[in-house]
């Protein structure tokens, strides 16, 4: 190709460049959708001939990005040669920015992770250390990087925030407490490739179009619940972002006038009532009125096990090791029998002492295994928060009309514990004809949702058309 993988598409010169560039973008666009694929078949397709397009994939297949896999099936005549997608051309690192943590992903052109790295962080760490961290975060990873013909194709990261797409400046943070910061310029002077930086429910909704539940769906909105509360709106398969690219920010959508006070200063906005915040402060509130007796069990039994990991090392406290998802799970393991190794009994007194570090140590996962469990308690938390977010889904299937309405990032991980109500709620106050059929479903990507975006997003740009000025 004339211009590399990802790069600016800036104005092209020339009309047969651009006429070359237009078709080389529909060729791969039918690879993409259509492998595996034959030459005959791309042309029968795009409406080009037979030469033409012969000759770009020749030029395709010599930078890698397109490979030949063997012989398809024909009626008469000679077996055509299959094309499909280089997966292997390159990598493709995304990356998603959360509250406490970043998740980086290494994949391939296919969306595959070849290796995934997750750093804890917390707001109070600053900007600087935060960014300092996701950067050689980064480093680390593509050090690991299996060497490919093109090597670094792009980097895609999803940011809490909203976010100037051009500049790929994050305008402003709440939950991060950050403003005006230059991300695209910061990644693109340490790594030297095409960056694209993207509010993280925006991201999440490409991941889950692209790669997840939302495939081959022309109309859904992707909720991103979290520690806040963000959405990606898809009309006519395409992300919806409004006159200023800010649109979704729908966490802070009024629920209830008088509720609880929000970080952007309104009362009962979305987010403080069906986020994992609100979830969290709702089973608090519970346990400090002496309720879920099996959720102060199991919180008790995290107490020891984090002892017991600082007696036997501290095998999973600090940041995850870079890891390969086959690696991931053995090092769980590890640790989990060096917590059965070093268990020791507690009594009941201790249990009730460390009331106040249980809630501290109070988690969504928690949660639901408290809820699987059998405790009442849990379960009505967790339906709270399904009962408030369908609230806000009733609101938006009636604005927007959608066939899936796809729950991810924290309370996507609750399941059918908050989506049964949530489905139920807005059944119970959306326009019939509008809900009919909607589904309410977690992301099928899971935690991966908004890292799997960012690589959508290289990906996305990498299809599309050259852009055309004037
Ligand atoms: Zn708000």
């Amino acid at each position: 190709m004339n211009r590399a993988f990802g790069e600016k598409k800036g104005p092209t010169t020339g009309n047969q460049d651009l006429v070359k560039e237009l078709n080389k973008a529909v060729i791969l666009n039918i690879i993409w959708r259509h492998a595996p694929i034959s030459r005959a078949e791309i042309a029968r397709i795009s409406g080009l001939t037979r030469g033409t397009v012969s000759s770009l994939v020749d030029e395709l297949i010599h930078d890698s990005f397109v490979k030949e896999i063997g012989t398809g099936t024909s009626a008469m005549g000679r077996k055509p040669i299959m094309l499909q997608l280089n997966a292997g051309a390159g990598v493709i690192v995304g990356v998603d920015l959360g509250v406490n943590y970043v998740l980086i992903i290494l994949a391939d052109l296919r969306a595959q992770v070849l290796a995934r790295k997750r750093l804890s962080i917390t707001p109070e760490m600053g900007e600087k250390r935060i960014l300092e961290k996701m950067l050689d975060g980064i480093a680390d990873i593509l050090d690991s990087a299996p060497v490919t013909p093109r090597g670094l194709l792009g980097i895609g990261a999803g940011v809490p925030g909203l976010v100037e797409m051009e500049h790929g400046v994050l305008k402003f943070a709440p939950n991060l407490r950050w403003k005006n910061v230059p991300l695209k310029e910061l990644l693109q002077e340490r790594f030297d490739a095409p960056v694209y930086v993207d509010n993280e429910a925006n991201v999440g909704a490409l991941g889950e179009k692209w790669f997840g539940a939302g495939q081959g769906i022309r109309h859904m909105v992707y909720l991103s619940v979290g520690v806040g509360l963000g959405a990606g709106i898809v009309v006519n398969g395409e992300l919806y972002r409004g006159a200023t690219g800010y649109a979704g920010e729908l966490g802070h959508f009024t629920i209830l006038p008088d509720g609880p006070l929000c970080g952007c200063g309104n009362r009962g906005c979305w987010e403080t009532l069906a986020s994992e915040l609100a979830t969290l402060r709702r089973a608090r509130e519970v346990l400090e009125c002496g309720e879920a007796g099996i959720l102060r069990e199991l919180l008790a039994r995290d107490h020891r096990r984090s002892d017991a990991e600082g007696a036997a090392g501290g095998a999973t406290t600090g940041d995850a090791a870079f890891t390969t998802s086959k690696a991931d799970k053995a090092g769980t393991t590890d640790a989990a029998d060096a917590a059965d190794a070093a268990k020791s009994p507690t009594t009941a007194a201790e249990i009730s002492d460390d009331a106040a570090d249980a809630a501290a140590r109070l988690s969504v996962d928690v949660l639901v295994e408290a809820c699987e469990r059998g405790d009442a308690a849990a379960q009505h938390v967790l339906r709270e928060t399904g009962r408030y977010l369908g609230i806000g889904i009733a609101g938006l299937v009636n604005a927007f009309n959608p066939e899936v309405v796809i729950v991810g990032n924290t309370i996507g991980r609750c399941g059918h514990w908050v989506l049964d109500e949530a489905a139920r709620e807005m059944e119970a106050r959306g326009l019939s004809q509008l809900i009919k059929g909607v589904r309410v479903v977690p992301a099928m990507l899971g935690p991966d949702a908004c890292a799997i975006g960012g690589v959508s997003l290289v990906l996305s740009d990498f299809l599309s058309l050259p852009r055309i000025t004037f």
